[in-house]
C-alpha cells in the first residue's frame, strides 16, 4: 500500500537521506510537500523528481525564483513561515521534521497538531518547547519517532520492556573531531576543523554542536523529554567509534545496546519502516575490522557544553529554551567568523545566567517568545566576546 510523506528540511542532510530511501522504494511513497529554507534550485529538482504536490521555501524572498524555476509543472508553491505551516499540516502518513534550530518548532507542532506520524530530527524544536511538545503529542494522538542516531537506539532497546524497569539510560557521544584537542588549541579551532566530523556527514549547525559536545547536550535534554526516567538516570559516555548508539540498562542489570554503521539512513529507515523493517543500502557492521569499541568519560572542562544543558534542564522553565536560542546565535557567530570556538559555550553560559528563565512556558507562544528573548540577549553576549 502506497504512504503518503512531508519533509520539511528536504534539502538538508537528514533530508536528502530520507529522499535517498524513498528513491530506493518509489512504488511505495507519494510525496506530498517538501520544504527547504532557500535552496531553490536543489528542491525544484527534488519536487520534480518525486512528483510532489508542493514545494515551499521559508525565506519569501526566494518565492519568485522558485516559481520560475517550477512553472509549468503543475507543482504548487509557496513561501513563508506561515506556508511551511501549512505545509505541515497536510493529511500525510508520515512527516519527517528535519528544518535546523528552533525555525523548525511551529511546523513541527503543527503536524503533531493534525495527529499524525512525526518523525523528529529537529531536536532543537523538542529542547525549545520541551513539555509543551510532549503534551500536545499526547492531547493529539500524535506519534513521536525518533530519528536522532541516540534517541532511535534508546526507543528501540525499550521494545517491549517498561520504562519503570529502566535504571540508567547511557547516550553516546563520539566526541567530534576535536575531542583530543587541549583547551589552547581549541581556543583557535576554525569552523572548518570544528565541522571536519569524522563519523558522520551531517549540517554545518549540528557538526559544529557535534564539536563543542552542545550536540550531546541538546540530545540529553531531548532524551529527557522523550524517556522521562529521571535526570540521575540520564548518562553520557564518549564512544570515538560510533558503533553503539546508545544503551539502555534495566533493574535486573542487563543492558541493551542499539549497534549500527554510523550512517543515519539507518535510523530514518527505522522510523520509516516502523514497526517493521526495510532494506537499506548501509555497509553491514564489520566488527572484527572495527577491531576495538572504547569508552571514555566526558571532559566538561574542556567541553562545558553538557553541564550546561544539564543545569538548564535542572534549573528548568523556559531555561532550555535559551540555552538552545543561545547556542544557535553563538554557533552562527562562530561560523561566521565573530567569535572563537571556546565562546560559544561561555555566549550560552552568560544568557543563562542573566536571563529571567523560571517561568514555564505554556503554549508554542510562549516559546516562541522566550527563544526571541534569549536570541536578543545572545546577540549581546556575541557583541562582548567577539574577536579583535
Ligand atoms: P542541514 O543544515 O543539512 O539541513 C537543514 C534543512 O532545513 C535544509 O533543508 C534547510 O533548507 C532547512 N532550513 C534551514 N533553516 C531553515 C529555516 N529558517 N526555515 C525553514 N527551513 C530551514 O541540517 P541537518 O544536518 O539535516 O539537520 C537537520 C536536523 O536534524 C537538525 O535539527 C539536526 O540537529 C538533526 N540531526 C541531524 C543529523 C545529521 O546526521 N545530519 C543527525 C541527527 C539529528
Ligand atoms: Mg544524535
Amino acid at each position: 500500500m502506497t504512504r503518503s510523506i512531508s519533509i520539511l528540511g528536504a534539502t538538508g542532510s537528514v533530508g536528502l537521506q530520507t529522499l535517498d530511501l524513498i528513491r530506493r522504494n518509489r512504488a511505495e511513497w507519494r510525496v506530498e510537500a517538501l520544504t527547504a529554507n532557500c535552496s531553490v534550485k536543489e528542491l525544484a529538482a527534488l519536487v520534480r523528481e518525486f512528483g510532489a504536490a508542493i514545494a515551499v521555501v521559508g525565506d519569501e524572498s526566494c518565492h519568485a525564483e522558485l516559481r520560475q524555476e517550477l512553472g509549468g509543472t503543475g507543482i504548487a508553491t509557496a513561501a513563508g513561515r506561515s506556508a511551511l505551516i501549512e505545509a505541515a499540516q497536510r493529511p500525510v502518513d508520515m512527516t519527517i521534521a528535519a528544518i535546523v534550530g528552533c525555525a523548525g518548532l511551529a511546523p513541527v507542532m503543527a503536524a503533531i497538531e493534525r495527529g499524525g506520524t512525526v518523525a523528529l530530527a529537529n531536536k532543537e524544536a523538542l529542547v525549545s518547547a520541551g513539555d509543551v511538545m510532549t503534551a500536545a503529542v499526547e492531547r493529539h494522538g500524535a506519534t513521536l519517532l525518533p530519528v536522532d542516531s541516540e534517541h532511535n537506539a534508546i526507543f528501540q532497546c525499550l521494545a517491549g520492556n517498561a520504562i519503570e524497569d529502566v535504571r540508567t539510560i547511557t547516550l553516546t557521544a563520539s566526541g567530534g573531531p576535536l575531542r583530543t584537542w587541549s583547551a589552547e588549541r581549541l581556543e583557535v579551532a576554525t569552523p572548518a576543523e570544528a565541522v571536519a566530523h569524522p563519523n558522520w556527514d551531517m549540517g554545518a549547525k549540528i557538526s559544529v554542536d557535534s564539536a563543542t559536545m552542545m550536540n550531546k547536550g541538546l540530545e540529553f535534554i531531548e532524551a529527557h523529554y522523550l524517556f522521562p526516567v529521571g535526570l540521575d538516570a540520564l548518562k553520557i559516555v564518549v564512544h570515538p567509534q560510533s558503533v553503539i548508539h546508545s544503551m539502555v540498562e534495566y533493574r535486573d542489570g542487563s543492558t541493551l545496546a542499539q549497534l549500527g554503521p554510523p550512517d543515519m539512513r539507518v535510523p530514518i529507515a527505522s522510523c520509516l519502516a516502523y514497526p517493521r523493517r526495510m532494506d537499506t543500502p548501509c555497509s553491514p557492521l564489520d566488527l572484527a575490522a572495527i577491531g576495538e569499541l572504547t569508552f571514555e568519560a566526558p571532559d566538561e572542562a574542556r567541553f562545558p557544553a553538557t553541564r550546561l544543558a544539564r543545569e538548564a534542564l535542572q534549573a528548568g522553565g523556559i531555561a532550555p529554551a535559551a540555552l538552545n536560542a543561545a547556542n544557535e546565535v553563538a554557533v552562527a557567530a562562530f561560523l561566521g567568523g565573530k567569535i572563537a570556538f571556546t565562546k560559544i559555550a561561555v555566549v550560552v553560559e552568560d544568557v543563562l545566567a542573566a536571563g529571567n528563565l523560571s517561568h514555564q512556558a505554556k503554549s508554542l507562544e510562549e516559546v516562541l517568545a522566550a527563544d526571541e528573548a534569549a536570541r536578543s540577549l545572545a546577540g549581546q553576549m556575541v557583541g562582548k566576546h567577539a574577536i579583535g
